[in-house]
């Protein structure tokens, strides 16, 4: 079976696996990104942990075939360069060279939420489709497009960002530098944001209580909590948090008509709580809803792991 690792870089969290075939995870290791350090620091911990990893699941380091790397960011799969990362600092970091130059392995690169999409399409909820899309919903929208094993880059390795689609005009400020962007909405960080707008509005909501009088220790589970048990503010944040996520998966299936659009990342653990409304909204929404065939609107299936799985298959990206 074929041994490689996949490489998870976060603004806060550097997960490695070591993945045998397609998605059966050998080992995992984790250590803190510390954002702001030199890449080649990053680079020490990525060979570190990947040689930690094999002695861990009792390989040859040397039976590894290819590191696969994925980050946040405008990652160009061709040249192997980080043209961009906000979160890590990173400017025209060529990424591919210093980890192959440090492991000796073949290293292929991608962001990260393509990463997430591709594993998602391999081994997860979209292994049996066609063109297959996945939302990963966290701090922000991720986005990735798979068509029959290609990753969608748009020309310039920047496509595919469907987190800056703007769904309302002048809307809320994002860190894009546009207003009103899909991720400040429809993700956790904008479900928190809308629950403190409308809380402001309700002194009397448990979400008082839930967050001990302070907006900052909200987070998605106590939202959904208290909606469940019945608080009208909770119940209306999350149906216009569902509002807001419908707009933009009605959006994307109409401009895409993926077999499957997975949805992942922290949100998702809500599953059909927020799936059957969404699939509802754009059942009347959608333009093809008279169309015989329709999108499949699921829970992604890798959880965290989409990514390194996704990550350590990119060296066969393409390969028909
Ligand atoms: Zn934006």
């Amino acid at each position: 079976m074929e041994l490689n690792i996949g490489v998870d870089l976060g603004g806060t969290n550097l997960v490695i696996g070591l993945v045998e075939g397609e998605s059966n995870i050998l080992a995992k290791k984790q250590t803190a990104t510390n954002a702001g350090r030199p890449a080649e620091s990053i680079v020490e911990d990525i060979d570190r942990l990947s040689r930690e990893a094999a002695a861990e699941a009792g390989v040859d380091f040397a039976d590894i075939r290819s590191i696969g790397f994925g980050s946040t960011g405008i990652a160009n799969s061709t040249t192997g360069r980080m043209e961009f990362a906000a979160n890590l600092f990173w400017s025209d970091v060529p990424i591919r060279d210093l980890i192959s130059g440090l492991t000796g392995k073949p290293v292929f690169i991608d962001n990260d939420a393509n990463a997430a999409a591709y594993g998602e399409h391999l081994a997860g909820a979209g292994k049996d489709a066609d063109i297959s899309m996945t939302l990963t919903i966290g701090t922000g929208i991720g986005t990735g497009l798979v068509i029959r094993n290609e990753i969608y880059r748009g020309f310039n390795f920047a496509g595919m960002e469907a987190g800056h689609m703007v769904i309302i005009q002048d809307g809320r400020p994002c860190k894009c530098g546009r207003k009103g962007c899909y991720e400040r909405y429809a993700s956790a960080s904008g479900l928190i944001y809308t629950t403190g707008e409308f809380m402001d509005e309700d002194p009397a909501s448990s979400l008082w209580t839930a967050c001990e009088g302070e907006k900052i220790r909200l987070n998605g589970r106590l939202i959904f909590d208290a909606a469940d048990a019945g608080d009208a503010t909770a119940l209306r944040a999350v149906d216009t948090f569902i509002g807001h996520l419908a707009c933009g998966v009605t959006s994307l299936l109409n401009m895409f008509q993926p077999e499957i659009l997975a949805v992942g990342g922290g949100i998702s653990a809500q599953g059909e709580r927020i799936l059957a409304p969404v699939r509802e909204i754009v059942s009347r929404e959608l333009y093809s809803r008279f169309g015989k065939n329709h999108a499949k609107i699921v829970k992604a299936e890798l959880g965290n792991d989409a990514g390194i799985i996704g990550t350590a298959n990119l060296w066969k990206e393409g390969i028909k």
